[in-house]
């Protein structure tokens, strides 16, 4: 049976959601217009005043904010409450090299973790159950945000942190934790050294994982279900709009539902900024409606993905978002094409492979190079040079197909390539250094 944290607001009527997102909207336009002056400046200049904006259908009448905004307003420039109201920051983890620094009321606070609360009610979460919280806590929203909700929905709460793998699984056996908390990289990792200790999904209780904070292909999720014996749910935030929670997966696990009543999704063409019908690819574009002290308005997030309106089976109807292929600026441009490491990962473990793999991008004689480093498991081991040689060729025209691209695929030993506990950093791209 699907359980519901607030059944009220996750199986609302479309009419209803629409009606309380004007609402809402109507009052957070004028409370960012009021105390925001980097926001009042850009609307000034565009021609926009809150009484243009009626409802949500004119929500594409606002200005975008960008990363870069971010960056010029940093640290208090977008703060729209003072800060003796404020009770917390969290800070992105810089994956792409600039900090952002986001602040947070006691009651923005709440309405994160209640959203974190749904994600876990989603995932099969009750009181009676072990969450065992593996994303890092700190600045990084993953710790805090799931812990929160944890709490919320009454589960016994292992703040644990990320690594020290081993004790991760001791606990996890002597306190009989069923559902995990962590990035996906880090799961498979936790689900590699489960066995490498010698255990199998019998020695542990884990029903269900909550994994997100970096893109992860189906394949992955089948892998890491397999190496854990769970169930694994996919999802999704970004510190700029609280942290996990902005959506989430639901038992059918196709796509996750955003939180409708905090935030209103809409896809735009990158290039142009145009809004996109639904069932586009295109950039993500978030405006949060109840957050009181970083309250951004149609913040790009460089997510590429696709939003559905399609009646999902678990009695939602919240707007479901597909898994991002990844940042725009992920997405590695080789030779003229565009390459995300995410297609890279499908043909690997369709290949047999593993999630543990490097790709390094370079330029040599004018021409771009892409190797790929893929471990070799037990299945595929050899130390007879031609038979490496037959699997590096057959991955590589599998690869080709997938990208049109040929790229030189290098098999190492098992173990070589450096595991991950937080975000995996699984792209290096050399022809920055040389420009
Ligand atoms: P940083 O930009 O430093 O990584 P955050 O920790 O705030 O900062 O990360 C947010 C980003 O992480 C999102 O914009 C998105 O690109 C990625 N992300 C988060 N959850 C997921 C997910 N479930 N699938 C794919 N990507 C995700
Ligand atoms: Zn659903």
């Amino acid at each position: 049976m699907e359980r519901y944290w607030n059944k009220e607001i996750e199986c609302m009527s479309r009419e209803d959601m629409k009606k309380l997102q004007d609402e809402r909207l109507v009052a957070q336009v004028k409370h960012v217009y009021e105390n925001v002056k980097y926001y009042r400046d850009l609307m000034d200049k565009k021609g926009v005043t809150p009484d243009d904006i009626k409802s949500t259908d004119d929500l594409h009448k606002l200005p975008f904010l960008t990363k870069a905004d971010l960056r010029d307003a940093y640290p208090y420039g977008l703060l729209a409450k003072p800060l003796s109201e404020c009770v917390r920051i969290q800070s992105t983890s810089g994956t792409t090299g600039r900090r952002v620094v986001a602040f947070y009321t006691q009651h923005d606070i709440d309405l994160w973790e209640d959203c974190c609360a749904r994600a876990i009610t989603a995932a099969g979460g009750t009181k009676d159950d072990v969450c065992q919280v593996c994303y890092g806590y700190g600045l990084f929203t993953g710790g805090p945000g799931l812990n929160g909700g944890s709490h919320k929905v009454g589960c016994l709460t292992l703040p644990m942190s990320s690594g020290n793998t081993e004790r991760q699984i001791q606990f996890m056996r002597d306190l009989g934790s069923t559902i995990l908390c962590c990035t996906p990289s880090y799961a498979a990792y936790i689900g590699e050294t489960l066995h490498d200790m010698g255990y199998t999904t019998d020695d542990i209780k884990l029903k269900a994982g909550i994994f997100g904070a970096e893109p992860w292909t189906e394949e992955m999720r089948h892998q890491i279900e397999d190496l854990l014996g769970i169930k694994a749910y996919d999802i999704y935030g970004l510190t700029e709009t609280s942290g996990p929670g902005v959506s989430f997966e639901c038992s059918e696990q196709t796509g996750m539902h955003i939180n409708e009543d905090h935030f209103i999704a809409e896809i735009i063409d990158p290039d142009t900024g145009e809004v996109l019908p639904e069932g586009s690819v295109g950039e993500l574009v978030f405006t949060s409606l109840t957050k009181e002290a970083f309250p951004l308005l149609r913040y790009r997030t460089r997510d590429i993905c696709v939003l559905s309106r399609k009646k999902c089976s678990c009695g939602r109807t919240l707007i479901k978002m597909s898994k991002p292929k990844g940042r725009s600026d992920d997405m590695l441009i080789i030779r003229g094409v565009n390459v995300f490491p995410s297609q890279i990962e499908t043909v690997l473990i369709e290949q047999g492979y593993s999630s543990n793999y490097r790709i390094e991008v370079d330029r040599k004689n004018n021409t771009d190079t892409l190797d790929i480093y893929v471990e070799m498991n037990d299945n595929h081991f050899s130390d007879v040079v031609m038979e490496i040689q037959k699997s590096e060729e057959k991955l590589a025209s599998a690869i080709k197909i997938m990208l049109g691209i040929n790229p030189k695929v290098h098999l190492v030993s098992p173990k070589s390539i450096t595991r991950s506990e937080g975000k995996a950093v699984r792209v290096i791209d050399k022809r920055k250094l040389h420009d």
